[in-house]
């Protein structure tokens, strides 16, 4: 000791204190300074009858009669190999010789009419410790048993009533050879209370086997004093200022944790659960301990630090709240006790304003240092006082639970025998996630992470702790890092998403433009139906000529690239000859649906400023007032007859606009987005690539052509020599005509937006619709209960597609398969499409690993050329492409919240500003309305709020 003492005093007063507290910490004894350890003997209790439960005895019961068979997460677990020869018959009479010692391990509990649970000790107990005989099995098999036998022991519940809390069973490998499985209910043990078991254990065995006697002094209190004792001291003064403390640091109840899961929560917890081991390299942990020091602090608030990084960067929450447990045993004559001492601390860190790690961990300090100081107060109380929303889905106040234990566990040696532990997954999980980490041995730091498996998939975890591993390698680089600069990827995962993920390089064709296409086409099947609208139908070479004949036209009255073609028209194959016209003239096409409001119409003209306006004569009175020249196809045809049906050379560039869509976003008047050639070509090439349309194809058009579905409805079938079929004015509404129409046209491919297709698929003579192949659909999230229906009702023959994408982008840039029988409760948006890059970033710009949502950015080709006439707008959504080694390149910001999945497709997950305002709970009513109601597409909205008005959460909304 001396020369511990000399040591001590070499060092500087920062680092005494942090010695000192390092002490402490072991011993699970900091605590307030002021409070030293004053009038602190437990007495024994004055009568033998039942006494009452302890604080956390009292919940943990609780827990046990809500959750009745499903608490088995309770079962606290060894499972210990034996080599050499094992006396089965001493090891059993020195389990009953603990057993005696201690009252705990000979309580059962009943319930009293107060319904708080009383310990009733049994006065005698007698264990029987089975042996089972698996030495005929091999090696393999033997193994595959002990974990079987291992999980089915922890797993077996206790009846709390009749007892005995605690079993052992012995299994036989071979004649040197046992494994014993030890499991215990938490209600009478604890992690420390297993050390205490294992060392009278060991010293019984000992004295059995050698004759000495053991130096086991007999225990001076049992748990059922210390329960009554705790009762007494926590309540008047010292409960209020504990409470007081507690009540502060959780004055706002933290929300929580939301952990992206790879299933949606049950509504009860399962407890279900599975490990994987984590490891730090010994330079690691001794560069961590480094750090920890410079800052006074200990490894574990240095882990701790590390692990609320880690929990903030996957939940994007700042508000971190992590459950941690401590020993709880501050006086002496509870060290040598078996029983449930255990209290758990709620330990919340505000990761906000990005911090550098360095002032993180200094928060950490400060949370830990004040909760050790109030660590006393059992944390049932403080559930009990805080009342948080009763959530069976979840455990309370906190969701993960972070411990590192640094005191060596107890050694095993008993004479005649090599004892190891074995580490078997128990295959339970109290909490959502648990990071257990220990140090048995200097610098040597294991553990595991232990999951919940109805929230979590095995690979979800195993990223979870490459992340942990990247974080700790970056604090022990530079701790002067800002959080959100840390790098949470590994190597692995960042080339996966910047090249494995990404759209497939494909070399189309560059310098082409939309219509040189179809001109190819016309020029290959120039006889071929090429369109058809009700009783009339124009063949390639009529629908070309008539539409380079409009073509010249339009340039005669100034259509140049770059400027912009009205085109106010009904479906109808006037419709096509005019889009194609605008395109042939080097001009851009802006769609104005003659069905739209007048005051939509007015705000689409002023944008578009387009010379010239193509419609129809019956139309001209919908249309607002403008300065446009108008040019009626039906009253006006013979000016346009006059002109050459000749083709016109190419006047626009692949990078000249080709149409402008207007779409309405979530705020404000609707803004026209440009979309060039070379954009739509990729995306048509690549979905001629992907689908392969044929001439025996036929597509229905029946999308409006104010949306930019319909620019491959149209263009793509007259692209490949299919026919594209026209849906009458008003038809895409009506899904008795469209089972007609399909039916009669031999329709193979079309579209629906989600909720389309929901009602076409109760309209009767869906099944007959053989000549089906293709359901493409887009532009909502599509259900999986939706497709499954579909699968069920259409022809074996029918293929359903879901497609994303922003009309800034040209139509859609992802796209997914849903092949029959997939199980998944949502359908993914799949992967990017040829020469398309996504990048799903967080609210700093970088890359979130797979399983983390962030927002949607597309880079490449098909991203447009901006905003007509909003040149802030377009700055705000076209972002130069930080990605992509192409100077100029652009990145669109979506808006939409998506993650990547393992198999590098993207589930959509809603809008981004949509989810930013409902999160945060103490909110008005009025601003969730306002919120829900701003969002896209979204007319009314319902808000059930829970009835608890102290804390009010949103806990659904249905949206008409
Ligand atoms: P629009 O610009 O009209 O094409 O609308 C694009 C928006 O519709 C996207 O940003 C998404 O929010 C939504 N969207 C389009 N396709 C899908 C899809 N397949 N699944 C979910 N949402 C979609
Ligand atoms: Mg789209």
């Amino acid at each position: 000791m001396s020369s511990g003492n000399k040591n001590l005093e070499k060092l500087t007063p920062k680092q005494r204190a942090l010695y000192e507290l390092l002490l402490k910490e072991k011993k699970g004894q900091l605590q307030d300074a002021t409070t030293k350890a004053v009038e602190r003997t437990i007495p024994r209790r004055e009568d033998t009858g039942p006494a009452p439960a302890s604080f956390p005895q009292q919940r943990l019961w609780v827990v046990d009669q809500l959750e009745g068979g499903r608490a088995f997460a309770y079962n606290v677990h060894i499972t210990v190999q034996f080599t050499g020869a094992l006396d089965v018959a001493l090891l059993e009479r020195c389990v009953n010789q603990v057993v005696r010692r201690h009252e705990s391990l000979r309580t059962v509990f009943a319930a009293r009419e107060d319904g708080i649970p009383v310990q009733v000790v049994l006065p005698e107990l007698r264990l029987l410790v089975p042996v089972e005989d698996v030495s005929h099995l091999s090696k393999e098999e033997q193994d595959a048993e002990v974990e079987r036998r291992t999980s089915e022991e922890s797993q077996r519940l206790f009846d709390l009533a009749r007892g005995p809390l605690l079993r052992g069973k012995v299994l036989r490998l071979g004649p040197d050879n046992h494994v014993a499985l030890v499991t215990m209910h938490h209600l009478v043990t604890d992690r420390w209370s297993l050390g205490v078991f294992v060392r009278e254990l060991m010293a019984f065995y000992a004295t059995g086997v050698t004759g000495q006697s053991h130096d086991l002094p007999e225990p001076a209190i049992q748990y059922s004093d210390f329960a009554v004792w705790q009762r007494e001291r926590m309540q008047g003064e010292r409960l209020r200022t504990e409470l007081e403390f507690w009540k502060q640091h959780l004055r706002t109840l933290p929300a929580p944790l939301e952990l992206p899961t790879d299933r949606p929560r049950p509504p009860e917890q399962t407890y279900r659960g599975s490990r994987q081991f984590v490891t730090l390299p010994v330079a690691l942990t001794r560069a961590l301990k480094e750090i920890s020091q410079q800052e006074g602090a200990t490894l574990f608030m240095t882990l701790l630090a590390t692990f609320q990084t880690l929990m903030h960067r996957h939940s994007r929450q700042s508000d971190i709240t992590v459950g941690s447990p401590i020993a709880g045993r501050n006086v002496p004559e509870l060290e040598t006790l078996i029983g449930f001492f255990v209290n758990t601390l709620v330990l919340r860190n505000d990761l906000g304003g990005n911090p550098t790690f360095r002032e993180l961990l200094r928060r950490a300090k400060e949370v830990c240092m004040a909760a050790y100081a109030h660590q006393e107060l059992p944390f049932e109380k403080l559930v009990e006082e805080l009342q948080p929303p009763r959530d069976l889905s979840r455990h309370p106040l906190f969701q993960v639970m972070f411990s590192f234990q640094n005191t060596p566990r107890q050694d095993l040696s008993m004479p005649g025998l090599q004892s190891t532990y074995l580490l078997v997954d128990p295959g339970s999980a109290k909490f959502d996630l648990l990071l257990e980490l220990r140090e048995d041995r200097p610098d040597e730091i294991f553990g595991w992470l232990e999951y919940n498996t109805d929230l979590f998939d095995v690979a979800t975890i195993q990223r979870m702790r490459g992340h942990f591993y990247s974080l700790l390698g970056a604090v022990a680089e530079n701790p002067d890092t800002r959080l959100s600069e840390l790098p949470l990827l590994t190597q692995e995962e960042q080339l996966q998403l910047r090249s494995d993920f990404q759209g497939q390089q494909d070399d189309f064709p560059r310098d082409v433009c939309l219509h040189s296409l179809i001109e190819a086409q016309a020029r290959r099947t120039p006889d071929a139906e090429a369109l058809r609208f009700e009783d009339s139908a124009l063949s390639y070479a009529q629908l070309d000529s008539r539409s380079n004949q409009l073509a010249w036209h339009l340039r005669s009255l100034g259509a140049r690239p770059g400027s912009l073609v009205g085109v106010c028209l009904e479906r109808s194959l006037d419709l096509v000859v005019a889009l194609l016209a605008v395109l042939k003239s080097g001009a851009a096409y802006v769609p104005l649906d003659p069905a739209y409001p007048r005051e939509r119409l007015a705000g689409m003209l002023e944008d578009a400023d387009a010379p010239v306006l193509l419609t129809h004569e019956h139309l001209k009175s919908v249309l607002p007032q403008h300065d446009s020249r108008v040019l009626c196809l039906d009253s006006q045809w013979d000016d346009v007859a006059v002109h050459s049906r000749d083709s016109l050379p190419l006047l626009a560039g692949p990078d000249a606009p080709a149409y402008v869509i207007f779409t309405s976003g979530s705020t404000g008047r609707p803004k026209g987005a440009i979309n060039c050639h070379s954009g739509i070509v990729n995306r048509l090439l690549w979905m001629q690539q992907q689908y392969g349309l044929s001439p025996d194809d036929t597509v229905l058009q029946k999308t409006p052509f104010s949306f930019d579905v319909s620019v491959w409805e149209f263009f793509w079938p007259l692209m490949t020599g299919a026919r594209l079929v026209l849906a009458k004015p008003g038809g895409h509404q009506d899904p008795a005509y469209l089972v007609r129409l399909i039916s009669e046209q031999r329709v193979s491919t079309l579209h629906f937006v989600p909720s389309m297709l929901r009602a076409f698929l109760e309209e009767p003579g869906v099944e007959k619709l053989s000549g089906l192949r293709r359901v493409v659909c887009s532009g909502e999230a599509l259900p999986a209960e939706l497709v499954r229906r579909a699968h069920a009702l259409l022809p074996a023959s029918a293929e359903v597609h879901n497609l994303y994408g922003p009309t800034e982008a040209a139509v859609d840039v992802s796209f997914w398969h849903c092949a029959r029988g997939d199980s998944r409760h949502f359908v993914p948006i799949g992967r990017p499409v040829s020469n398309t890059q996504l990048h799903v970033l967080d609210s700093t710009g970088l890359p979130t690993p797979v399983g983390v949502p962030g927002e949607l950015f597309i880079g490449g080709v098909q991203v447009g050329l901006g905003y007509l006439s909003r040149p802030a707008l377009t700055a705000e959504r076209f972002l130069p492409d930080a990605f992509s080694a192409i100077p100029g390149a652009r990145l669109y910001r979506t808006g939409d919240v998506a993650r990547w999945l393992p198999d590098g497709s993207l589930e959509y997950l809603g809008r981004a500003d949509f989810q930013v305002k409902l999160r945060g709970f103490r909110i008005e009513l009025g601003e969730i309305e306002a919120a829900l109601l701003a969002a896209p597409g979204v007319s009314d909205a319902v808000v059930v709020l829970r009835e608890d008005a102290s804390a009010p959460r949103l806990v659904a909304y249905l949206v008409a």
